[in-house]
């Protein structure tokens, strides 16, 4: 009150005005004070209705020569063409509404495997203080690569490439953290900024990205190896759950540093960083770490190495006590005494994932998802109006109503290709382009006593004619996450 007579007062309003609505508000408090609710029931979830196509905002930005460049890859060529992504900056674009859909999938299976390993999730400031940098001796290493800015103090800043230096300092701001909680594994999934010299092949290398990083705390070296090994096979998990072919090659530890590393590795003709592969004992290491021209492998010392081309899409370091020695990351030891944390960080490439599997999945003119992650796992065509079968599109809309509704694993994944004035041809071509994993025709077939659907399973190819109790049952096994 006393605030509003003051605010009353220097605003010069007539005290009648201010006089009245403060009776106007005593009046509303009484009645808020005697008034007693009828018990209600919670307010209910709104009904999310079927997704159509004609309305979803997914504009097609095929025109060569944007972002200031060529279009050098299938992926890049592909989002672009069925309006996943659009460029901005160069190495930056908008995610759309269906890449999104994607994107947060994915972001749901990392969480999954992080949780399952004890993995508990942050979000840390992407403005970071240069002065924890200068700590490390990062702030000049890092060059060109970082984005530098300055506040209306001069205070130094960058957009965050990496978060070891925050994370160790959150660390060891807690001074009392004991051994029992070890090991701490924290991690988030933000976007990172880097300055790359050349960002190229869309969201395989951008200059403003998504990327999942997780740190580990533990008590000695034996513990921080045995959490580097558990992360690393939540990674191999996560990329068979994806279905894609991925080799774990020895690695360089570049300027984040450490003594131990790995990359996660997709082969593809054109990823950028070089591998050798024993053909023997199944060794893999990127070439960095090799010495020029190594031809026969170091581990069992008779296998032939070979070359491969591979997108590194994750990246796991042991650190040591690089940075928790010199942020003095503490933890109380069992005999009660200081002791500095063992740290590792593991890196994931979440928009670099999502390019790379349409790049090593689809072919030159058609999208293939990894299942758990395509964007709708269900697209239902109605017939195209004024066709014969044109009474069969109110049987479409319920069917594709049902579907996403009924079904607990299809929940919001149905989606209606209502664009009835396109031939069912035409639709079929985009809905292969886009690569839903199920299509459902319903045609004349579906105006019979007993209802059949045409499905196509994109993956395999292969064409189906179902009842819609076969098709509920098809569809009921889908994976979805
Ligand atoms: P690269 O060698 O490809 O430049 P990096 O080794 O510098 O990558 P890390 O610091 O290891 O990258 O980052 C962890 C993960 O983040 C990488 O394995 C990759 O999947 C992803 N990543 C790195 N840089 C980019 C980028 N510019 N665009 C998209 N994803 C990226
Ligand atoms: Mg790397």
């Amino acid at each position: 009150m006393d605030v509003l007579m003051r605010h009353c007062k220097t605003h010069k309003l007539p005290t009648i005005l201010s006089r009245t609505f403060l009776k106007a508000l005593k009046r509303s408090h009484i009645n808020c004070a005697t008034h007693t609710s009828p018990p209600v029931s919670p307010p209910s979830k709104p009904t999310i209705p079927t997704p159509r196509v004609s309305r979803l905002f997914q504009p097609s930005n095929l025109r060569e020569g944007q972002e200031g460049g060529e279009l050098t890859c299938r992926s890049q060529r592909l989002m672009l063409q069925t309006g996943l992504i659009h460029p901005s900056n160069p190495g930056c674009f908008y995610y759309l509404p269906v890449a999104l859909r994607s994107m947060e999938k994915l972001v749901r299976l990392i969480d999954e495997e992080m949780h399952a390993i004890g993995g508990q999730k942050v979000d840390m400031p992407a403005l970071c203080s240069a002065k924890l940098w200068k700590t490390s001796g990062r702030w000049e290493l890092m060059g060109k690569e970082m984005f530098r800015l300055q506040d209306r103090h001069n205070a130094e800043y960058c957009l965050g490439p990496t978060h070891e230096e925050a994370i160790t300092e959150l660390f060891a701001s807690q001074s009392t953290v004991s051994y029992k909680k070890l090991p701490l594994l924290l991690y988030q999934v933000t976007r990172k900024f880097r300055d790359e010299q050349k960002p190229k092949f869309g969201l395989l290398r951008g200059r403003e990205f998504y990327m999942k990083d997780m740190y580990s705390f533990d008590i000695s070296e034996v513990a921080a190896l045995d959490t580097y090994q558990s992360v690393c096979r939540a990674y191999g998990r996560l990329f068979d759950r994806l279905g894609l072919n991925w080799v774990q090659v020895q690695a360089d530890t570049g300027n984040i540093g450490g003594t131990l590393s790995h990359e996660f590795q997709l082969p593809a003709d054109i990823g950028e960083d070089r591998l050798l592969v024993c053909q023997n004992c199944g060794f893999s290491a990127n070439v960095e770490t090799m010495e020029p021209g190594q031809t026969h492998c170091s581990q069992c010392q008779t296998g032939v190495l070979s070359e491969t081309r591979g997108i590194e899409v994750g990246h796991t370091f042991y650190l040591g006590t690089k940075y928790s020695q010199v942020f003095k990351a503490l933890f109380v030891n069992a005999s009660n005494e200081p002791s500095v944390a063992e740290m590792g960080c593991f890196g994931l490439g979440v928009t670099r994932i999502l390019a790379a599997s349409i790049e090593v999945l689809s072919s030159v003119d058609a999208i293939c998802w990894p299942g758990l992650i395509a964007p709708f796992q269900v697209c239902v065509l109605p017939p195209k109006k004024g066709s014969k079968a044109q009474e069969a599109t109110r049987i479409s809309e319920d069917l594709a109503q049902s579907l996403g509704n009924s079904l607990a694993n299809l929940k919001g994944e149905v989606v209606l290709d209502d664009r009835t004035q396109m031939t069912i041809g035409k639709r079929l071509k985009d809905a292969k382009i886009l690569g839903y994993p199920y299509v459902v025709v319903v045609g004349q077939k579906a105006l019979e006593d007993l209802p059949i659907f045409e499905v196509l399973r994109q993956r395999s190819g292969e064409t189906m004619f179902l009842s819609k109790e076969g098709l509920v049952d098809l569809l009921s096994r889908v994976e979805t996450i």
